[in-house]
């Protein structure tokens, strides 16, 4: 058994109030991988870099049990680049730079090994690719988790619309929900999206939490008010990372399951924000996990 993730391997430009640096190691599949080696591995990572992906980095996630049999490598090209500035309340971001770079070209071919998957994560990526990795696995895993983002919406719509419908977890945040539906009122944007295909929608909220959609039942997760969020960039794919990575150390997919693995997707993007890039997430024990959990749990009992 396996959990596949497919998703950017990347560099990033990231400007908040707090720093700026021009060149840091990102993409949705690295933030994914680092957060869900937490629970579970062996983790077969689908991407591409260039030439210019540094060695280390790769050498630093197999040493968390992630194999890149599945990462293609085009050595005289340039990874994906990303370049955003943050907002004052950190909340939102300007996007400056895209540059697909060896992204416009991937036609990911899975290897033989990879079809043991039981789990796959589609992390924000290109709606087709993400499509064309589900079509072939030859037996279709437990569960197919997505998560996109408004970029996506903009120019992939159909294809997008398309590969909805061979999910069951969709991830999104308030703004590209209410893009993707037509709808102001999340409770109503959620009956939408799930007319699109997915049984399950997660709805993320920033700095107030998630809430997760299932049947007529809503769960509610709060996010830790935490008192420095230093660079936000990640936390979305950290989030879906600790997710589906706890889903599939408990090997359930019940609606219960899932409740927890929101708040550990929450718990590990309460760690992916306290420095730039996914540095935190390396550092981060079972022993900070379990206390933040804690933290958690006391936050909304009552
Ligand atoms: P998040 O803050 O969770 O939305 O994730 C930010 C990460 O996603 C950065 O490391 C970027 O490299 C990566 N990223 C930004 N735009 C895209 C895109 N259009 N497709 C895939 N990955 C992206």
């Amino acid at each position: 058994m396996s959990l596949i993730v497919v998703g950017t391997m990347a560099y990033d430009a990231i400007e908040t109030p707090f720093g700026k640096t021009d060149r840091i190691v990102g993409g949705s599949a690295t933030y994914v991988a680092w957060s869900a080696s937490n629970f579970y591995q062996p983790i077969k990572q689908v991407s591409i870099v260039g030439g210019d992906f540094e060695q280390q980095e790769m050498n630093e996630l197999a040493d968390r049990g992630v194999s890149f049999e599945g990462v293609e490598v085009v050595q005289e090209g340039k990874s994906f680049f990303w370049s955003g500035r943050y907002h004052t309340d950190m909340n939102t971001r300007d996007t400056l730079i895209t540059d697909l770079n060896v992204l416009a070209q991937f036609n990911p071919q899975l290897p033989e090994s990879y079809q043991d998957c039981q789990y796959l994560m589609l992390g924000n990526l290109a709606p087709a690719v993400q499509k064309s990795v589900i079509t072939q696995l030859k037996n279709r895993p437990k569960l197919i988790v997505l998560d996109t983002m408004n970029f996506w919406m903009d120019i992939a719509l159909d294809e997008l619309k398309d590969v909805l419908k061979m999910i069951d977890v969709l991830v999104v945040n308030d703004g590209e929900a209410r893009q993707l539906s037509g709808e102001y009122s999340l409770v109503k944007a959620a009956k939408v999206i799930r007319g699109m295909g997915p049984k399950f929608l997660i709805i993320k909220k920033g700095e107030h939490g998630a809430l997760l959609f299932y049947n007529e039942q809503i769960f509610s997760a709060p996010a830790l008010p935490l008192e420095e969020v230093f660079d936000p960039t990640g936390a979305g794919d950290t989030f879906a990372g600790g997710f589906i990575g706890y889903i599939a150390m408990k090997d359930d997919i019940s609606f219960e399951t899932m409740k927890k693995g929101v708040i550990m997707g929450s718990v590990m993007a309460s760690y992916c924000v306290a420095e730039f890039g996914p540095e935190r997430l390396k550092t981060v024990t079972k022993e900070d996990i379990d206390a933040r959990l804690l933290e958690f749990e006391e936050l909304a009992n009552f």
